[in-house]
């Protein structure tokens, strides 16, 4: 009887472990997907009308010898309007709000062509606001369902997005974002600058700012743009408030993805640490400077957000100008002064993500399969030394040095997409 009942559970046990196996194996399939090579690799699809926008190949690697020669901004495909374009992204983006399983998620992806969005952010994206992780590991093999993140509805029309920006880089630098990234969110794209310039505001109208603030490269006029960019935003009363520069190409897929993993009530303040350590400084704001504080702050070239609530509770040292105070005080840039004040203020914790992205890391060693995840991306536009995103095409580097014109042709090749050109 030993004997047989030992058998028995010998044999419950062998069919538990087929029966494991086989859920294992079904999950795991269920899991494969087209990988994020294959994505990068995929054949383009033809823009139907003969666009004379964006890429017609100039072999110039001057962005502003080029901008001239190009000019028109991008185009969606033919039937398409840009309301089209705006709200399909939304619909795209409601099945982030409910968990749904791999396989449904994968096939809706694999329909609308968004294969390539964010959906394993990092661990500390995951693990959400407040989490103390400072693990800087990105974990692809997380399965999707377990995923703590879309919880929130999120709407394009719940976030700000301004761009920082100088006049003489209007033609040189935003006539590319106009062409790739702004086309898709001009309604929630606020550009901050210092002049007038009637080609610009033909073009967006009442959503270019002209601050009046110096046009000098210096920390004053730096944080007179912020302090306005602020105002703008809590004028605006939308959730979301995203600083970007104007050499920054934004995936707005994966903002809105990263940002539904959050509540805009919550203390909410998401970007890149520049440095690896906090920064210290005197304490001026609190007390006389005689004790310092230490806080970290999110590299204004990468891109960051805050979430409304949190943008509401800096306002003694934001709002009205009070920004520019608050920077003087501690004798710091504008990036620095918003670290300063959330957490060194504030004492709320900045959420470090590896998602934004600024030229002042090495654009190369992002892993080319995982660049249609990123939040933001960046170029550095030296001649001597260029930091450049490994993209490849569909542009050459001669048209499009920065490579955004090729990232965004990837990201959204089924809805817009330009010819080249090819003489
Ligand atoms: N910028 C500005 N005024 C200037 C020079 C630059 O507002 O006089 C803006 C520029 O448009 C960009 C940001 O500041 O959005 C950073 O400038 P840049 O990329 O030239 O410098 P870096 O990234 O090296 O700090
Ligand atoms: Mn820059």
């Amino acid at each position: 009887m030993p004997f047989r009942g030992a058998a028995n559970s010998k044999l419950c046990f062998l069919l538990s472990l087929t029966v494991c196996a086989s859920l294992l194996l079904l999950m795991g399939l269920q899991q494969w997907g087209p990988s994020d090579l294959q994505l990068a690799r995929r054949p383009l699809q033809p823009f139907r009308q003969s666009p004379k926008s964006l890429g017609n190949a100039t072999h110039d690697r001057s962005t502003s010898r080029q901008e001239k020669r190009t000019g028109a901004a991008g185009r969606p495909s033919a039937g398409r309007s840009m309301a089209d374009f705006s709200s399909a992204i939304e619909r795209d983006y409601s099945w982030h709000q409910v968990a749904k399983p791999a396989k449904l998620l994968r096939t809706r992806a694999k329909e609308k062509g968004l294969q390539g969005f964010a959906k394993k952010p990092t661990v500390r994206d995951q693990a959400g606001p407040g989490s103390e992780d400072n693990a800087a590991t990105l974990l692809w093999d997380v399965p999707q369902h377990s995923i703590h993140t879309g919880k929130h509805k999120m709407q394009l029309s719940d976030i700000f997005i301004a761009v920082k920006t100088t006049r003489k880089y209007h033609k040189a630098r935003l006539n590319l974002l106009f062409q790739t990234w702004i086309s898709l969110v001009q309604e929630e794209t606020f550009i901050f600058t210092d002049g007038e310039d009637r080609e610009l505001r033909e073009k967006a109208g009442d959503h270019m700012i002209n601050t009046n603030c110096s046009a000098a490269h210096t920390r004053q006029a730096l944080c007179c743009k912020m302090s306005v960019e602020y105002d703008k935003f809590i004028e605006s009363k939308k959730k979301w408030f995203c600083h970007v520069d104007d050499d920054n190409y934004v995936n707005i897929r994966s903002l809105l993805y990263l940002l539904s993993a959050y509540s805009h009530t919550q203390d909410v303040y998401i970007g890149r640490p520049s440095l690896d350590h906090p920064v210290e400084a005197a304490e001026r704001v609190k007390s006389d400077g005689s004790t310092s504080v230490k806080f970290w702050f999110a590299t204004g070239g990468a891109g960051f957000c805050i979430s409304r609530g949190l943008a509401l509770k800096m306002s003694p040292w934001a709002s009205f100008g009070n920004f520019i105070s608050t920077a003087e005080k501690i004798r710091l840039p504008d990036d620095c002064t918003i670290g300063y004040i959330i957490e060194g203020l504030l004492e709320v914790k900045m959420i470090h993500s590896d998602l934004f992205h600024s030229h002042l890391e090495n654009l190369q060693q992002i892993p080319p399969p995982i660049i249609p995840r990123q939040v933001t991306l960046s170029y550095g536009s030296s001649e001597i030394k260029r930091n450049i995103l490994r993209v490849q095409g569909p542009f050459s580097l001669a048209e499009d040095p920065s490579r955004f014109k090729s990232i965004h042709c990837h990201l959204y090749h089924d809805v817009w997409c330009p010819v080249k050109d090819r003489h």
